[in-house]
């Protein structure tokens, strides 16, 4: 067991001869939220993605909850779970895009109920009751009848999070959330992820939003050419970055 909701340990992964992760370790503990930054190309997205096992790391292990991502131990081996298993570890885990990826051909509504239902098995009146609790939540309760293509950017982003919510995950991944938004729709999906942070939800958050990462991050995590350069508090890596890199990263993006 662990005390840490995410733990990655020692995870390689490349991409034919390309290694886009180079042995990196990462832990999230409960309630705790992580910020993870880095010039494009660094591996955030594949990182997220193999805690997510929607990539397998060649290296390494990966556990959310305590339980191994995608395997079983037994004794001193490991066995591979079976697909099934592993869409149902999956659903432990939200998992919020650049770009929403609603489906376009549900309502809000049933947007939410979807996965609990199928991939769940709970009730659908229980469901529903749990959707439109949490769309007040993130501010939508009346659009949950209208179709995702009738909402601004902002306002599907703020369901993709009410989505992901609605598995009640023990965690959750964003990744840079608020890029595809025009500027002035930004605030309001941040607003959303700054709630879940004061109610101690675990998540793991691609930015390049600083003034956010500053305010709401209990850890900053800089990655570089897939490894992780350096990590702490906001204050430490963003103001008083120990290596050029950062620092250079940090200018830039401000
Ligand atoms: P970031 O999210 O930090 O921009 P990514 O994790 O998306 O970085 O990508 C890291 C590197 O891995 C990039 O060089 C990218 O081209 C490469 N890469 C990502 N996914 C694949 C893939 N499925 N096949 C081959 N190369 C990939
Ligand atoms: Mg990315």
């Amino acid at each position: 067991m662990t005390e840490y909701m995410v733990d990655v340990r020692g995870v390689h992964k490349s991409y034919g001869t390309h290694e886009v992760l180079t042995g990196v370790d990462l832990r999230v503990r409960p309630g705790e939220v992580t910020v993870l930054l880095g010039p494009s190309g660094s591996g955030k997205s594949t990182l997220l993605r193999l805690i997510n096992h929607l990539e397998r790391a060649d290296r390494g292990f990966i556990s959310v909850g305590g339980e191994l991502m995608g395997y079983r131990r037994a004794g001193d081996r490991l066995y591979e779970l079976r697909e099934r298993e592993i869409l149902r570890q999956r659903t432990r885990i939200g998992f919020v895009f650049q770009d929403f990826n609603l489906f376009g051909h549900l309502t809000v509504l049933e947007n939410l109920v979807e996965a609990p239902v199928s991939a769940q098995r709970r009730p659908r009146a229980e469901a529903e009751a749990h959707a439109r609790e949490l769309l007040a939540r993130v501010g939508l309760a009346e659009k949950a009848d209208e179709y995702p293509r009738r909402l601004s950017g902002g306002q599907q982003q703020r369901v993709a999070i009410a989505r992901a919510l609605a598995l009640r995950p023990d965690v959750l991944l964003f990744d840079e959330p608020t890029s595809a938004l025009d500027p002035e729709l930004v605030g309001e999906v941040l607003e959303v992820i700054r709630d879940l942070a004061r109610a101690g939800t675990t998540m793991v958050v691609v930015t390049h939003e600083l003034g956010f990462a500053r305010e709401v991050a209990d850890t900053v995590v800089f990655l570089d050419g897939g490894r992780i350069l350096e990590q702490g508090p906001p204050a430490a890596v963003l103001d008083r970055p120990s290596h050029d890199r950062t620092r250079a990263f940090v200018d830039k993006v401000l």
